[in-house]
């Protein structure tokens, strides 16, 4: 199928059910896990992830758009499958037919997505989008119990609540966090009251919120980040570090250990020698100090290997670090292997991931490139393979 790609993505299939286990035991099996795959499953591969995550029935899939439900539905993948985005009022039909549940708030989203319900002869399952104080998504709590009523009368079901923490994985002080959980229950309490129905499905916990806090299970988590393997963040580390033993000094180990999924990889494509004080790519940002022994990697900006990592970051050849000189380019990026003389064109290269003793982390390569580790993986291009091994 992909022959021979220039670079390509590996995906660990054991770390991924590993961390999907982790939790599952986290959550005791108590609420149900909605493992996010929007943003081609942060990189990792939509359907490749789908597909592995989807073999136990009763794990949600969280997507963004009506798009990557169809994917993943071509692809075979009968899961509840849950639209987490908005979605276009001439997309809500799709989305019913490739039986999606929905996030609304908006009342012409209610009304048109009623009327295909009855053209459909479907349920439509429905959650709405409480806005606790991360203003972005969602509705104030007076304004959620009138939708919540409309979609009542209507022939759409209200199968849940949700709300999004707004700072929860950037400080070890979760007051905000609380704060928006009380709002919840709150606003959920006004819709049971209002609608004279449970609300069968609330939820707000991200990966950082699953881990901390126990109280934000309720009836599903939305897991992203930490199914892939990593952290959300060092403060969500450290936090948990604390919550392990609340109120005392910290704990030494976090009681769990996520793995990561993903590794990048690619090949040598030329090695040439050249001497002292030649410079090496565009804007001659690098000098050479002494003859240097360059390899050319055929990997670039264009693939999602960030322009930022210019002249800073290394790659692994042969288990052993060889450093980025000069800049990287569209589709070519250029090391230092003077000091790996075994290194032979096609040689295996690491951009992330493990080589013998040595290890690239996508929180190293974030912080060189002055972002988050949510941004890495997701930004390697679609169009570089994603290989299950
Ligand atoms: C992406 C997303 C999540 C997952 O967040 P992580 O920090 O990756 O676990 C949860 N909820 C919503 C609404 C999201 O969009």
């Amino acid at each position: 199928m992909f022959t021979s790609p220039l670079n390509w993505v590996e995906i660990n299939r054991k770390a991924l059910e590993h961390n999907l286990a982790v939790f599952k035991k986290m959550t005791a099996n108590q609420s149900v896990i909605c493992a996010c795959v929007k943003a081609n499953a942060y990189g990792h591969g939509l359907i490749e992830t789908g597909k592995i995550i989807g073999k136990d029935r009763r794990v949600w899939l969280g997507v963004n758009a009506v798009f990557e439900a169809e994917s993943l539905r071509k692809a075979g993948i009968k899961n509840p499958i849950y639209i987490l985005g908005y979605t276009p009022l001439s997309q809500l039909e799709n989305a019913a037919r490739l039986n999606c549940r929905l996030v609304v708030y908006n009342y012409e989203t209610i009304e048109k997505l009623s009327k295909i319900a009855v053209k459909l002869h479907k349920k439509v399952p429905v959650h709405i989008k409480i806005e606790t104080g991360n203003n972005r998504q969602g509705l104030l709590p007076s304004e959620a119990v009138k939708l919540a009523e409309k979609i009542s009368a209507s022939s759409l079901v209200l199968e849940g609540a949700a709300t999004h923490f707004a700072n929860i994985e950037d400080t070890t002080d979760h007051t905000y966090a609380f704060f928006q959980l009380k709002n919840f229950m709150d606003a959920c309490e006004k819709i049971e009251d209002a609608t004279g129905a449970k609300i069968p499905i609330k939820h707000c916990a991200n990966t950082a919120a699953t881990i901390l806090f126990p109280e934000t299970h309720l009836n599903m988590v939305r897991v992203g980040i930490g199914l892939y393997g990593m952290w959300p963040s060092k403060e969500t580390y450290v936090s948990a570090l604390r919550e392990g033993n609340r109120g005392q000094s910290p704990a030494a180990t976090v009681p769990f250990s996520l793995r990561p999924v993903l590794s990048w990889k690619t090949r040598i494509s030329q090695i040439k020698e050249i001497p002292e004080g030649s410079y090496i790519g565009y804007g001659c940002t690098y000098k050479t100090t002494a003859k240097t022994r360059l390899a050319i990697l055929p990997v670039g900006y264009y693939d999602g290997y960030d322009r930022g990592l210019s002249n800073t970051a290394y790659v692994l050849i042969k288990g052993r670090r060889a450093q980025i000189r000069g800049r990287v380019c569209m589709n070519i990026t250029m090391v230092d292997v003077t000091d790996i003389p075994a290194a032979a064109i096609e040689d295996e290269v690491v951009l992330i991931g493990r080589q013998d003793k040595e290890n690239i982390s996508i929180e190293q390569m974030a912080d060189r490139c002055n972002t988050i580790n949510y941004e890495i993986p997701t930004r390697i291009n679609e169009r570089v393979p994603r290989i299950v091994i």
